[in-house]
């Protein structure tokens, strides 16, 4: 029997980050995935600046050979209706490469891992826990994504009932030919939203890969709706000809749009797995890097006692950062949403201040610092 001090299921952001914090704290962290490292994630790879300097990542050493593609500008406005483009006098976000970024935080993170190996079982034993009949530790991290099997013990049913965004995105390298014929900006991504404002697409270059995708908070029709998207991306003469047909789709939750339980003795939840993804934009990687440290900040304090009462500051501390419902804030009517559609987003005022500072930067939000 294999034993660690903690065992984090998932070795992306969330549990990379998590991993690294404890691990810096003196305990032995092991990290479990189910993939092989480097692997890709369905993702569009877009992080701002408070996620750098969260991980404390020296962007110089990122880039050197990785993609940090940076973004001063973003095109956007509803799909078939009038663009809009903002500029900015500094980078306001970053364009990475999923497979290259979740590698690079789990290498430095100072866990053993163990990886290509997926969870089979999970059971309660005294104050402990026993992974796959062969794993024994005291303190177990669900860090596995929307569908992580520690969420699933908490409770929680991914293919049930809750309300997810369901995504759809291909990311790949553009020939020569493609990249000529390529409108799209390296540094100005386009994020076009759908009539209903149910969901957006994206065309995202970072240096010579192209990401599109499109998400929805309704998972009827996503196929339809990314059709459109494209057919409105070809027609404009944004993208070149022989984008790849091999779409690769993903589900996951927005906070304050599901139940899930965050903790029990022994036992947190973090990143997608807890639900965290900020409803305004969909950006995910952010809430999962702060959960981890806001987690690991509790797990510390409760000094190797992880009875239940020591874990709930964990809950408070999500939600001081994260409020405590989600997207009341920015929340419209429903009577309200094609008046806006139509007017509101193709206004340069509202696009800049609204949209993209407050929902989709978080330019007001500091970076969160480790403890
Ligand atoms: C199409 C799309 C586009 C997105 N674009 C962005 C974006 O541009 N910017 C942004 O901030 N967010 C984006 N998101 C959200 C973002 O990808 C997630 O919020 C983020 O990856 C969450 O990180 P995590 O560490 O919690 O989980 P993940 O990154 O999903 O990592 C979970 C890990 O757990 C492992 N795992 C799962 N099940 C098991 C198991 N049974 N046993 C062992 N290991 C397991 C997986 O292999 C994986 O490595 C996007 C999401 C989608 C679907």
């Amino acid at each position: 029997m294999e034993s660690c001090d903690a065992l984090i299921i998932g070795g992306g952001p969330a549990g990379s980050t998590c991993a690294r914090a404890l691990a810096r704290h003196g305990l032995d962290v092991l990290v479990l995935d189910q993939k092989v490292f480097p692997r890709d994630k369905v993702c569009a790879g877009w992080i701002t600046p408070a996620v750098l300097d969260t991980l404390q990542i020296d962007t110089g050493d990122y880039a050197a050979g990785r993609v940090l593609q940076p973004i001063t500008g973003f095109r956007t406005g509803i799909i078939d209706g009038a663009e809009v483009e903002t500029r900015y006098r500094k980078n306001v976000s970053y364009g990475i490469r999923r497979c290259e970024f979740d590698h690079y935080l789990l290498k430095r993170s100072g866990a053993r891992l163990r990886l290509g190996e997926p969870v089979r079982s999970i059971e309660r034993r005294g104050d402990g826990w026993i992974v796959n009949g062969e794993i024994a530790t005291s303190l177990l991290i669900g860090a596995g994504g929307h569908f992580c099997p520690v969420a699933r013990f908490l409770g929680a049913h991914p293919s049930g009932a809750e309300s997810v965004v369901a995504a759809k995105e291909v990311e790949f390298a553009m020939d020569a030919a493609q990249e000529k014929d390529c409108r799209v900006r390296p540094d100005t991504p386009e994020l076009f939203f759908c009539k209903d404002l149910r969901g957006y697409g994206w065309c995202f270059r970072k240096g010579s890969y192209l990401n599109i995708g499109l998400g929805r908070e309704d998972r009827h029709r996503l196929s339809e709706h990314l059709d459109a998207f494209c057919e409105f991306l070809t027609q404009r003469g944004k993208i070149p000809a022989g984008i790849p047909d091999r779409y690769h789709g993903h589900a996951y939750l927005l906070y304050g749009h599901g139940a899930r339980k965050l903790f029990d003795a022994g036992v947190v939840l973090i990143g997608d797995a807890a639900g965290l993804a900020y409803p305004e934009s969909g950006e995910g990687i952010r809430p999962a890097v702060e959960s981890a440290l806001l987690a690991a900040a509790t797990l510390i304090e409760a000094g190797r006692d992880y009875r239940i009462q020591n874990l709930a500051p964990y809950q408070k501390r999500l939600q001081q950062r994260l409020g405590m419902s989600g997207p009341a804030e920015t929340r419209l009517p429903a009577a309200w949403q094609s008046f806006i559609g139509g007017k509101l987003l193709s206004n340069a005022w509202f696009t800049r201040h609204v949209v993209l500072d407050r929902w989709f930067l978080h330019a007001r939000q500091g970076a969160l610092r480790a403890a």
